[in-house]
């Protein structure tokens, strides 16, 4: 009956298949059951048994060989199974446990079969009978083996085996106390409960194979997880080299525009000089239309020199390069004053101007060149960007705070582009439409100017023709 158990075994072992039916189990039970008959009941296998001192004889009948032979051929099925199953985790990687524990079985077994074989088969076919014993005890290795593999590389889950064998032993001790029962009484007692510990002992080991498969799905999904983690580190380094790789680009661009811009600035300053030179007569009179073309040429490029110096601002800026010099100044005065040089392009424009400013002191430390473009900037672009009315600037103190507020009834800003207004190039589309000349630089350069002062800069606009207020807020206390 062992080869048959063990053949049941390799068939159902680690196999992803249920191989195991009970036409299957029928069949090849069949054999062994019947050659089990002959042994005990009839002489053809095992002739007859003697003693000769200490040894124990056995003379063997006709069907002694083919029984041997149904022998080998099931443990020889029970290893083609192994190999079958073996062939199926070779290459898979993910069965790298599975292929341990098929090991440990393969060894274990192979090293109890053999011995058994030749203790129990082969050397008594020649007579020799003095091992016959050590085969069944070689079993020990097998089972050496196999609590090995439980042990250390879960080839059988330890609990569910020792619950099962816990509930099997409880239902035959229950089992035998019913079968020796000595009064009737006792018995339907004893019976009740063979009953009742055979209904909670099914419960029990069901719970244990539940809690066990619900154990291993955790544990496989603890698995991926560790796997998505790795995946995610790999990602995070390739995406820390690529950032790398993109500041080092960054600043390459940034020198590059440093270099540039500076080359362009002195031939620009030339032709700006000799085209002002020219405007103002030192050349020679010019007729009316060559006036005009060299007017224009001066005006493009004060345009220029302008677009030109923002660059080198954001190039300044972004390489950490742009430097500020701290004084005390008074900002209503500079506000006064910058809106007045501007004054001729606001009156130019047909635009009215008006300046007021609370009764109180309006010192402040900064660097006060850069003040001053900020708020030329916002005047210019609220000169730009208004087409008829006026501008006014307000200057107050508010919660600690210099408030600079700049108005116009210009064309507004819609809702959605205030947010993104102040990032480099952005323009709106009604800006776009009313004048061609801008980068969308100029109010970047301001907000990185009035931060690097702990300050703020930000708009307030009903929408599209409704005008706009720039503020910039310039803390008293820094
Ligand atoms: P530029 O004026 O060169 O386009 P800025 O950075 O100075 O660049 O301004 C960015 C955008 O903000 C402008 O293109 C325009 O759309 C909008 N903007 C700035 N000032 C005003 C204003 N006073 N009224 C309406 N829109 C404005």
């Amino acid at each position: 009956m062992m080869a048959n158990t063990f053949l049941f075994f390799s068939l159902e072992f680690l196999s992803n298949k249920k191989l195991l039916s009970l036409s299957r189990v029928l069949l090849y039970s069949v054999p062994p059951i019947i050659l089990t008959g002959i042994i005990v009941f009839s002489n053809t296998i095992i002739n007859q048994v003697f003693l000769m001192g200490d040894t124990r004889i056995v003379t063997f009948g006709y069907i002694y060989y083919f029984y041997s032979l149904i022998m080998f051929i099931y443990f020889a099925l029970c290893y083609k199974n192994f190999y079958l199953t073996y062939k199926t985790f070779k290459n898979a990687t993910d069965k790298r446990v599975e292929r341990i524990q098929l090991y440990y079985v393969f060894v274990g077994t192979s090293l109890s079969v053999i011995i058994g074989l030749i203790c129990d088969i082969v050397l008594p076919f020649f007579g020799y009978f003095t091992f016959y014993w050590f085969g069944p005890i070689m079993t020990i290795i097998f089972v050496g083996f196999t609590v090995f593999a439980i042990i250390k590389h879960h080839l059988f889950n330890a609990k569910v085996i020792a619950t099962e064998i816990f509930v099997l032993s409880l239902w035959g001790f229950v089992l035998m106390r019913t079968l020796f029962s000595e009064t009737l009484q006792d018995q339907l007692l004893n019976g009740g409960l063979l009953v009742t510990t055979i209904f909670f002992g099914v419960l029990l080991i069901r719970g244990v194979l539940k809690e066990v498969s619900q154990r291993e799905k955790i544990e496989a999904l603890a698995k991926d997880l560790e796997k998505a983690n790795k995946n995610l580190a790999k990602v995070n380094t390739d995406l820390a080299k690529a950032n790398d790789r993109l500041k080092e680009l960054d600043n390459l661009k940034n020198e590059f525009l440093s270099f540039a811009t500076h080359q362009i600035r002195s031939p620009l300053t030339a032709i700006k000089g000799y085209a002002s030179l020219l405007l103002e007569g030192d050349f020679g009179e010019m007729i009316d239309p060559v006036k005009n073309a060299v007017h224009t040429i001066f005006q493009s490029c004060q345009n220029l020199v302008i677009i030109v110096n923002e660059f080198l601002d954001i190039s300044r800026i972004e390489q950490g390069r742009m430097k500020y010099d701290m004084i005390d100044f008074d900002v209503k005065k500079l506000c006064e004053d910058t809106l007045n040089e501007l004054k001729p392009n606001i009156e130019k424009q047909g635009l009215t101007s008006s300046f007021s400013a609370e009764d109180k002191n309006f010192m402040w430390n900064g660097d006060q060149g850069k003040i001053k473009q900020v708020i030329g900037n916002l005047i210019d672009n609220s000169i730009k960007y208004t087409p008829h009315g006026g501008i006014s600037i307000k200057v107050s103190i508010k919660d600690k705070n210099i408030l600079i507020a700049i108005s116009d009834t210009g064309i507004g800003i819609n809702k959605e582009d205030i947010p993104k207004l102040f990032e480099k190039f952005s323009r709106t589309k009604e800006a776009n439409k009313q004048n061609v000349i801008g980068t969308g630089l100029g109010l970047y350069v301001a907000k990185q100017m009035i931060e690097a002062h702990k300050g703020r800069v930000w708009v307030e606009s009903k929408g599209s023709g409704l005008g706009s207020t720039f503020y910039i807020e310039l803390p008293l206390k820094k």
